[in-house]
């Protein structure tokens, strides 16, 4: 039998592929990560929540992202016409971070794996993962280089975080379905975005559309907004112009008031892009000698931004019991990865289809609730969807559908 080069080899230098390599490394572990791409390479997924800030400083990787100076995100304001409801990290039940970052992500995941590098972990860059072979002891990829040249890495475990690459769900048939209908998203960077002055800068917005999609805008430090339109299929029906993706965005946000305020001088500094049916799941987070990260594991739906602090939270996780069984011991997966990745997924599950079937809206838009529950909810929306302390977590359907029939029956003054 042939030596492991590593004991890790890692599939994707994304934020959740460098925090698990980061994190195995860190605990005397030899990992490498096998990555298909070129950095700088566009991404997206930029607007970050709270909770990831832990587990970057728990992979060692805040100074690296802190250094690149991006705008900070205090909180969320939801927008439909003319309501807003705001959500302040600051007012939040869980103890944690009160802010994070907004990042373009070409910069982020590079600034990531530089600082992975730096560590010590060797990243191939535009080598392609084509196969993989899977057992007790020993794990093998077949990778194809930027010549095409073919060949055979080993390693004692292997992490899949691939993202939508999906490599191993691919390749051993894990694909399930996700439960969400089908969504197609739009988006693209503009400059001449007029932003509210001060501390407000760089709160995210989420517009709702007169006609049920949803328009995001997330600003950069370096001047450029990112912004998105999201909505089931058929909305977009007589909207969606395959040979312009920028009139189709354009035109949608021209009916969304409070976008098309803040957009009016805008130009695109990027071709508009698209990514329909982008919800995915798998069978399975774990297998003999293998387990799967990030957004290779499941991805619901954009709308909470929860995407990078899902995929860092189970690599944070996963690191940690790969860490153990690599040690010799006998980690139960599924209680301690699979299980707890899937609480936190759920609860997230909760809050987007309480959003798409307008609970979400009956709640955010109540002329009052409680500060209690709003903090409740706050930290959800920070991304901490792991404190069973907080009812909305615990409980997350019955609070949330209760609270909505609450306000229904104007019963919560606040
Ligand atoms: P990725 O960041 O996708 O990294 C995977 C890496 O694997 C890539 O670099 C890829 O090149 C590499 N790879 C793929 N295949 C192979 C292969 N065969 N061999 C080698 N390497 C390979 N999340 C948020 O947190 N905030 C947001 O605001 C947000 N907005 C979103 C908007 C939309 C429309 C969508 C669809 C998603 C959004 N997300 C958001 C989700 C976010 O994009 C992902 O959750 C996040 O990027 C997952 O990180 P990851 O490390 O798992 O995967």
């Amino acid at each position: 039998m042939s030596a492991p080069d590593v004991d890790v080899l890692v599939i994707g230098a994304g934020p959740a592929g460098c925090a698990a390599a980061a994190l195995v490394h860190r605990a005397g572990l030899r990992a490498a990560i096998v990555e298909r791409e070129r950095f700088p390479r566009f991404v997206i997924g930029e607007s970050l929540l709270p909770r990831c800030m832990d587990v970057l400083d728990e992979a060692g990787l805040l100074a690296a992202v802190d250094s690149r100076g991006y705008i900070i995100k205090r909180g969320a304001r939801f927008v439909r016409g003319a309501e807003t409801c705001e959500f302040d990290f600051a007012n939040q039940f869980t103890r944690g971070w009160s802010w994070t970052w907004q990042v373009p992500r070409d910069d982020f995941d590079a600034a990531l794996a530089g600082a992975v590098e730096a560590m010590g972990v060797p990243i191939r860059f535009a080598h392609e993962v084509v196969a993989a072979r899977t057992g007790d002891d020993l794990q093998e990829l077949d990778v194809r280089g930027p010549g095409g040249e073919l060949r055979t890495l080993r390693g004692r475990w292997l992490i899949d975080a691939s993202g939508f690459g999906r490599v191993l769900p691919r390749l051993f048939g894990l694909d399930a379905p996700t439960g969400q209908p089908p969504r197609r998203a739009i988006f693209t960077h503009v400059v001449g975005d007029v932003r509210p002055p001060g501390p407000d800068e760089g709160r995210i917005w989420i517009c709702i559309h007169p006609a049920g999609a949803w328009v995001w805008v997330i600003p950069f430090s370096d001047g450029r907004t990112s912004i998105g339109a999201v909505a089931p299929e058929p909305f977009w029906e007589g909207r969606w112009d395959d040979a312009d993706l920028e009139g189709t965005l354009r035109r949608v946000i021209a009916e969304e008031p409070n976008v098309a305020e803040r957009l009016a001088g805008a130009t695109s500094v990027m071709p508009t892009r698209a990514l329909r049916s982008y919800s995915t799941a798998v069978r399975q987070l774990h297998g003999p000698g293998y387990c799967l990260v990030g957004n290779a594991t499941e991805f619901l739906d954009p709308v909470f931004s929860s995407g990078v602090t899902l995929a860092l939270e189970s690599a944070s996780l996963a690191a940690r019991t790969v860490i153990r069984q690599l040690r010799g011991e006998r980690p139960d997966w599924a209680a301690e990865y699979a299980a707890p990745m899937h609480r936190g997924t759920d609860v997230f599950r909760t809050f987007v289809d309480a959003w798409y079937d307008g609970t979400l809206e009956t709640i955010f838009f109540a002329p009052a609730i409680r500060d209690e529950f709003r903090r409740q909810i706050c930290s959800v929306l920070a991304g901490y969807v792991w404190d069973e302390q907080n009812p909305f977590v615990a409980r997350h359907h019955h609070r949330v559908r209760q609270l909505a029939r609450l306000i229904e029956g104007g019963a919560l003054a606040s």
